[in-house]
C-alpha cells in the first residue's frame, strides 16, 4: 500500500519525482496542477474559473479544489493507494485531507518534503519555460507562486512533522540522485 503526499516549492521537482514512483508503485499519480491545466485547456468549467489563478500563480480557490480531490480519491483506481502533487497546498486544504482519509479509511503514510533552494528552483523554472512554453513560467509569475508557496504551503512542513508523517530529501541533486534518495526514505 502507497498514500504519499509530495511537498515542496514550486520547481522541486514534484512532479517528475511523483510521477515516476507512481509507475514503479503501479499507483495513479494524482497532481492538481495537472487536472487544473488539462481542465484549462479544454475550457471546462472548472477550466474556464482556474484560468486566471494558474496564469497569476495564486491558488484556485478551496471550493474549487476540495470537491475535486474528494472525487478523485473516490474513483477505483485508488484502491492500492496514491500518490499526491501538490495537494494540500495550504493548511484548509491539509485540514479537509486529514478527515477525508479518515473518513474513506484511507491513512497517510508519509508525506514527502523535496527541499530545494531558491536559485535552483528558480533557474529550473525558467528552463521549463523556454522548453515547456507553460505559460505559468514566467518570471513573474515563478516569483508570486514563490511568494504563495511561503505563505501557503510551507506552513505545512511543521503540520506533517507534528504528525511525524514527514520525511525529507535534498531536491538540489540531479535527478536520478533524488530518485534514489527517495526510494531510500519511503521504504517501499
Ligand atoms: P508547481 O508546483 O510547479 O507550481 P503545479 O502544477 O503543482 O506546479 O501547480 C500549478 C498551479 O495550479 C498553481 O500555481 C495553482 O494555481 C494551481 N494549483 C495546483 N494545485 C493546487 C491546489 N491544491 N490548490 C489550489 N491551486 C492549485
Amino acid at each position: 500500500m502507497t498514500r504519499l503526499i509530495f511537498l515542496g516549492p514550486p520547481g522541486a521537482g514534484k512532479g517528475t519525482q511523483a510521477k515516476q514512483l507512481s509507475h514503479s508503485c503501479d499507483v495513479p499519480h494524482i497532481s492538481t496542477g495537472d487536472i487544473f491545466r488539462a481542465a484549462v485547456a479544454q475550457q471546462t468549467e472548472l477550466g474556464k474559473k482556474a484560468q486566471s489563478y494558474l496564469n497569476s500563480g495564486e491558488l484556485v480557490p478551496d471550493e474549487l479544489t476540495l470537491g475535486l480531490v474528494r472525487e478523485r480519491l473516490a474513483v477505483e483506481d485508488t484502491e492500492q493507494g496514491w500518490i499526491l502533487d501538490g495537494f494540500p497546498r495550504n493548511v484548509e486544504q491539509a485540514t479537509f485531507l486529514d478527515e477525508l482519509l479518515q473518513e474513506i479509511e484511507q491513512p497517510l503514510d508519509c508525506v514527502v518534503n523535496l527541499e530545494a533552494h531558491d536559485e535552483v528552483v528558480l533557474s529550473r523554472l525558467i528552463q521549463r519555460g523556454l522548453v515547456e512554453g507553460r505559460s505559468d513560467d514566467t518570471e513573474d509569475t515563478i516569483r508570486n507562486r514563490l511568494d504563495v508557496y511561503r505563505k501557503n504551503t510551507e506552513p505545512l512542513i511543521d503540520f506533517y512533522r507534528n504528525r511525524q508523517k514527514l520525511v525529507s530529501v535534498n531536491s538540489n541533486q540531479p535527478i536520478e540522485k533524488v530518485a534514489e534518495d527517495l526510494l531510500k526514505v519511503v521504504e517501499i
